[in-house]
Formats: structure tokens, C-alpha cells, sequence
């Protein structure tokens, strides 16, 4: 099968909106932007053995994908509208790629994002997707305004990727509540766009909570202390793990795509509302405050560190 083919398979699958001018099949794709509004752009990578592991099904890697993009408009507080696929495979396989498309555009139909160009060749297996949202102008989310007196905020619960990840790892077969959480994860849009204007920053959870929240102090001239009993877990997490293992999982596992944010404590109903609205749970897991860096105490208010830190590509293992 030709690169030709593999393009017409993928833009006969691909659902379109009235905002795409042009999509799939000329040089670039048109596309109607709001006047009123601010485009919002974000870009990532999955590498086979790097971002998924080497079992991982076709329809699940597609998922992620673009999973992994959606979260990062969600933490800028952007509504999704259109994306690229630039794929990387070791030979034109047909049906690897309809099971990827399958994961791919559930997901991109789901959140009404249409698939309007993008990039097919040949080399070890990997999907590169830019998604682009909009955002009313001011109200995006950055990792830039979190202030001294902020509440931490974390949706949804921690973790529960890196057990299975660690599970995969160990050679066992991973808890399947997990496994999906690691497979599928799921971009927390509505309660992004709940909280733009509302939020003063945010970020959404891919390398661990310690190391994303410790990005966001940084950014702000800012540090954090959280209370470690309020890291949210999961039942399946909790089944799995216990102790330090458990709370490491929680503070230092990446994958989760959970978004943590900051907001005033003046807008804790605000906050609980747009969590309610958005059918997310959130959780209240510490305070901004005056200096720098990212302070974990524990109930007997003694200072707590992981037994690891979050990943990090090039960082030494
Ligand atoms: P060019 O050589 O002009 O870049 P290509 O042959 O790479 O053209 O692509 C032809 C059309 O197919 C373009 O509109 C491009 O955006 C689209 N396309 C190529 N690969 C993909 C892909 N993996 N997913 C979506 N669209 C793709
Ligand atoms: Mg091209």
C-alpha cells in the first residue's frame, strides 16, 4: 500500500466542520477563525517503547494520541477545534492504521475536533499531533498567575497510570482500571473551559504533580505546599498499592492528564461549580505560597519527599 493510499484511507474517515475552508488533500489546510477570538496551539509526540508500551493496541496508541494534545488545551482553558496527524510507520499497514484511526477519531468525535491535514512517511513507529483551540481573549489558563494565598486544586484522581505502568514493568498483567487509565486517558475539557476566567493558573499532569506544579510555582515566583492525605486515589490504585509505593505513584507518576490548578480561596464555591457543571470530581490538595519550590507534609505535619522524581526525557535514569 502507497503513501497515497494510507492519506485516502485517513481522509475518508475523517469528520469535517463548517469552520474547515480546506482539509485534508490540498498543501495546507483554511481554516475560519473567530475574529473574537485567540487561537490556542499545542503539539506532542508519542514514541513507540518511549510514550506507550510496545504491546499496546493500534486504536489505544490513536487515543492517546491526540489524548495527550486535548489535555494540553484543557489546561489553557481552550475549547478544541481542529488537529494534524503526522505519522511515522515501518510499513504501510492497513489495518494498524485503521485500528489507530478507530482511538484517534472516537476521540476527535467526541470532542468535535476535525482532522484537517497532516503528514504520513516511513520510520519507527510514532504519531506527532498539533491540536488548535480557541479561547476567549484574557480568559486563557496559564502556569504564569498562580499567587501567595491560591488553593491547589487536582481533578479526578493521581497516579493511577504509573501503577500500571510499574505493572507492566514488573512483567505482571496490569489491573485492566488502570491499564485504561494508561491507555485512554481522558482530557479534562469541560473543566478547563469551566474554570478560564475563573482559575489564576493551571497546568495539566503529564510528567507527575510534583514536577508539573513545581513548572507552575517557577513561572509564578511562587512555591507550594501541599497536604499529602489529600492527594486523591483511586479505589484500583489504593487495591494495588499501599504505603510510600502508593504515594509516590501519586505525587511523582506521570500520564495522569488530570489538571492541576490554582484559584483564590475567595472561589471555592466558584471552583466546586464548575466542578459540579463538568461532571469532574476535584480535590483540594494544598496552598500556594511566598517563595519557591513544591513542600509535600504529611498528617503529622513532618515534610514528606517521593521516592522518585517525575519523568524526565534526556534526565538521568
Ligand atoms: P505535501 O507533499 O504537499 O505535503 P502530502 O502528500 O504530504 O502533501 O499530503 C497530502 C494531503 O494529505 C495534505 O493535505 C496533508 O495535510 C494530508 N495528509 C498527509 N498525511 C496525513 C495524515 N497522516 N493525516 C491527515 N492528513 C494527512
Ligand atoms: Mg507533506
Amino acid at each position: 500500500m502507497a503513501e497515497f493510499d494510507l492519506i485516502e484511507r485517513i481522509r475518508r474517515r475523517a469528520a469535517s466542520r463548517d469552520d474547515v475552508l480546506l482539509g485534508i488533500g490540498d498543501d495546507a489546510a483554511l481554516l475560519r477563525v473567530p475574529p473574537e477570538r485567540h487561537l490556542v496551539v499545542a503539539t506532542d509526540t508519542l514514541n513507540a517503547g518511549v510514550h506507550f508500551p510496545g504491546d499496546s493496541a493500534p486504536a489505544d496508541i490513536g487515543w492517546k494520541a491526540l489524548a495527550v494534545n486535548l489535555s494540553d488545551l484543557a489546561a489553557m482553558g481552550a475549547e478544541p477545534a481542529w488537529c494534524t496527524l503526522s505519522l511515522s510507520l515501518p510499513q504501510a499497514d492497513p489495518a494498524w492504521l485503521d485500528g489507530f484511526l478507530d482511538g484517534f477519531l472516537a476521540l476527535a468525535e467526541r470532542h468535535r475536533v476535525a482532522l484537517v491535514g497532516g503528514d504520513t512517511t516511513r520510520g519507527p513507529l510514532s504519531a506527532c499531533v498539533t491540536v488548535h483551540g480557541l479561547a476567549e481573549a484574557g480568559r486563557a489558563l496559564r502556569r504564569d498567575r498562580a499567587r501567595a494565598g491560591d488553593d491547589v486544586w487536582v481533578s479526578g484522581t493521581l497516579g493511577d497510570a504509573a501503577a500500571a505502568l510499574a505493572q507492566w514493568r514488573q512483567g505482571g498483567a496490569a489491573d485492566p482500571v488502570l491499564r485504561a487509565r494508561l491507555d485512554r486517558p481522558t482530557p479534562r475539557l469541560a473543566l478547563g473551559r469551566a474554570l478560564a476566567g475563573l482559575a489564576h493558573a493551571a497546568i495539566d499532569v503529564s510528567d507527575g504533580l510534583l514536577a508539573d506544579l513545581g513548572h507552575v510555582c517557577r513561572a509564578s515566583g511562587v512555591g507550594a505546599e501541599l497536604d499529602l492525605d489529600a492527594l486523591p486515589a483511586s479505589p484500583a490504585l489504593r487495591g494495588a498499592f499501599a504505603g510510600d509505593a502508593l504515594r509516590g505513584l501519586q505525587a511523582s507518576g506521570g500520564d495522569d492528564y488530570e489538571l492541576c490548578f490554582t484559584a483564590p480561596s475567595a472561589a471555592i464555591d466558584a471552583v466546586q461549580r464548575a466542578a459540579e457543571a463538568s461532571g469532574t470530581p476535584v480535590s483540594w490538595i494544598g496552598r500556594i505560597v511566598a517563595g519557591s519550590g513544591v513542600a509535600v507534609f504529611d498528617a503529622e505535619g513532618a515534610r514528606w519527599t517521593p521516592p522518585r522524581a517525575g519523568y524526565e526525557h534526556f534526565g538521568a535514569a
